[in-house]
């Protein structure tokens, strides 16, 4: 049985994570930590009945009361850049899905798990359409150069432009040329991002739609299942969908 702990459990993405978290025969979910709702009963910030299980603010000290296996991040860049050094730490695999982090920022917890021989997984968009979206438009962009790329989100949504959108034009520019990205925040939008690409006489459009956070869901659970075994940080679905058990 796989421990797990969410870390921004009373948040958007964190309830729908404890929601998945406790349906899996295979996870047992051991620790939720938040400052939202501190003190509370977690099943009653799910909606659910009593679970027995608190939310906390004090990570430590609940990794110490829970010894997950695997603690999961979805709360903000500034929280979750404490949290990875204090789980690596404490032997604990992250799975991150927070957004925000730099290059550099990567590559230094990427030296960390290889100096630990521990791996983490921070993948800014956990859902297969998504990864599916990048790979077609690598294909894409050897026939149509020309491209920019918008990402659309509800109005909550604090960083901008969006992981994904950071990521996707990273792998599209192979750091060689800039590609725009706009970015619209409004009401009514969960996640949704396209790459507009122009030729002589027309366009073509790739777009994927996350219409709910369950689409995040398969790509979380199946990073939690690889996470005990990984050695090293995995930055994409990509990347751990290749990964053998
Ligand atoms: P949210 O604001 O609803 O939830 C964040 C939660 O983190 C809140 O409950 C907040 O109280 C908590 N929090 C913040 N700082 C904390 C701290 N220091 N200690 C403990 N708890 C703290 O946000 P959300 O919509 O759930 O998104 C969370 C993150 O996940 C964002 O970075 C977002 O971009 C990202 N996200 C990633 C994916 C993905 O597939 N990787 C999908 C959706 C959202």
């Amino acid at each position: 049985m796989l421990r797990v702990m969410v870390i921004g459990a009373a948040g958007k993405m964190g309830r729908e994570v404890c929601r998945a978290v406790l349906g899996q025969e295979d996870m047992s979910l051991v620790g939720a930590v938040d400052r939202k709702d501190a003190g509370q009963d977690l099943g009653a910030v799910l909606g659910t009945e009593a679970l027995g299980l608190a939310i906390v603010t004090d990570l430590e000290e609940e990794l110490h009361r829970a010894a997950p296996d695997v603690a999961i991040d979805f709360t903000t860049i500034q929280a979750a850049r404490k949290n990875i050094p204090v789980l690596i730490s404490n032997g604990v695999r992250p799975v991150v899905g927070t957004t925000g982090f730099t290059p550099d920022e990567l590559a230094k917890i990427a030296a960390e798990c290889d100096r630990t021989g521990r791996g983490a997984v921070i993948i800014p968009n956990f859902s297969l359409g998504a990864m599916l979206l990048a790979r077609f438009a690598r294909e894409t962009i050897r026939h149509f150069p020309a491209c920019e790329v918008v990402e659309l989100h509800h109005q909550q949504k604090r960083d901008a432009p969006s992981g994904t959108a950071l990521r996707l034009v990273e792998s599209l520019s192979g750091g060689s040329h800039e590609i725009p990205i706009h970015s619209v925040r409004l009401p009514g939008l969960v996640a949704h991002h396209e790459v507009l690409f122009g030729g002589s006489g027309e366009l073509l459009t790739i777009r994927h739609d996350s219409m709910s956070r369950e689409s995040f869901i398969p790509g979380i659970l199946l990073a939690v299942r690889r996470a005990p075994s990984l050695r090293h940080l995995v930055t994409s679905m990509e990347a751990l969908l290749e990964i053998e058990q």
